[in-house]
């Protein structure tokens, strides 16, 4: 299974990759995850980017715009290389906009291989506004949680027994910079739907209040594929 999950920040997207990740034995490449790594001080196996890149990506993240294209394309490229990529991946926050679209095609072509489906998690602007101020982060391990409806469970204590303690607001889930985000999705990579619409890789599912619900949602779309 290869997919691209599309998705305002905050619509579930990250969530939902996790746990296809879990269920088809796949990895979940999220490149906010992985630049949120970089900013924790951790190297990409097989790339090496300089401290000032870093200072660069982190500043452009607290800002809520995109990170260049050149460096994040370069991080795929490298990390859909890897062996563990082989039998797929769900991409998680790739492409987000159309060069990138058009890069993650040639790179496709280049491995000879096809995207499944994009799998776009609908969800409305107020509901995402809601969510991520109760979407809280571990510094240490770098899991999100909510604090509403997901909290760290026993087994996430036991593997990371610092971030029951030191859940924070991500500096990007703040309001101020939530706004921007939102309005990079709608203004930039929204351009994607109908970019995939025309390659017939669309799949649209709202993304509901009831997790139980959307899970069901998206289930029953990818069986169909
Ligand atoms: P996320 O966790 O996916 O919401 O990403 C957090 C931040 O990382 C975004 O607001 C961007 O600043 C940056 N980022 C993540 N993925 C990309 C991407 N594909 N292109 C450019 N910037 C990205």
């Amino acid at each position: 299974m290869r997919l691209v999950m599309l998705g305002a920040p905050g619509s579930g997207k990250g969530t939902q990759a996790e746990r296809l990740s879990k269920k088809y034995n796949i990895p979940q490449i999220s490149t906010g995850d992985i630049f949120r790594a970089l900013k924790r001080g951790e190297q990409l196996p097989g790339m090496t980017l300089s401290k000032e890149t870093i200072d660069e990506i982190s500043s452009i993240m607290n800002s809520g715009n995109l990170v260049s294209d050149d460096i994040t394309i370069k991080v795929i490229e490298n990390r859909i290389a890897m062996s563990d990529c082989q039998n797929g991946f769900i991409l998680d926050g790739f492409p987000r906009n159309i060069p990138q679209g058009e890069a993650l095609d040639r790179l496709l072509e280049k491995h000879n291989i096809k995207l499944d489906a994009v799998l776009e998690l609908d969800v409305p602007d107020e509901a995402i506004v809601e969510r991520l101020s109760g979407r809280r982060y571990c510094k240490a391990c770098g899991k999100t949680y909510n604090l509403e409806s997901n909290m760290p469970t026993e087994e996430d204590r036991a593997n990371c027994p610092e971030h029951c303690e030191n859940l924070i607001l991500r500096d990007d889930d703040k309001p101020e910079v939530v706004k921007q985000r939102l309005a990079t999705y709608h203004d930039v990579t929204e351009h994607l739907k109908p970019y995939y619409k025309n390659q017939d890789k669309l799949i649209t599912v709202i993304g509901r209040k009831n997790l139980e619900n959307t899970i069901k949602d998206v289930d029953e779309a990818l069986a169909k594929l």
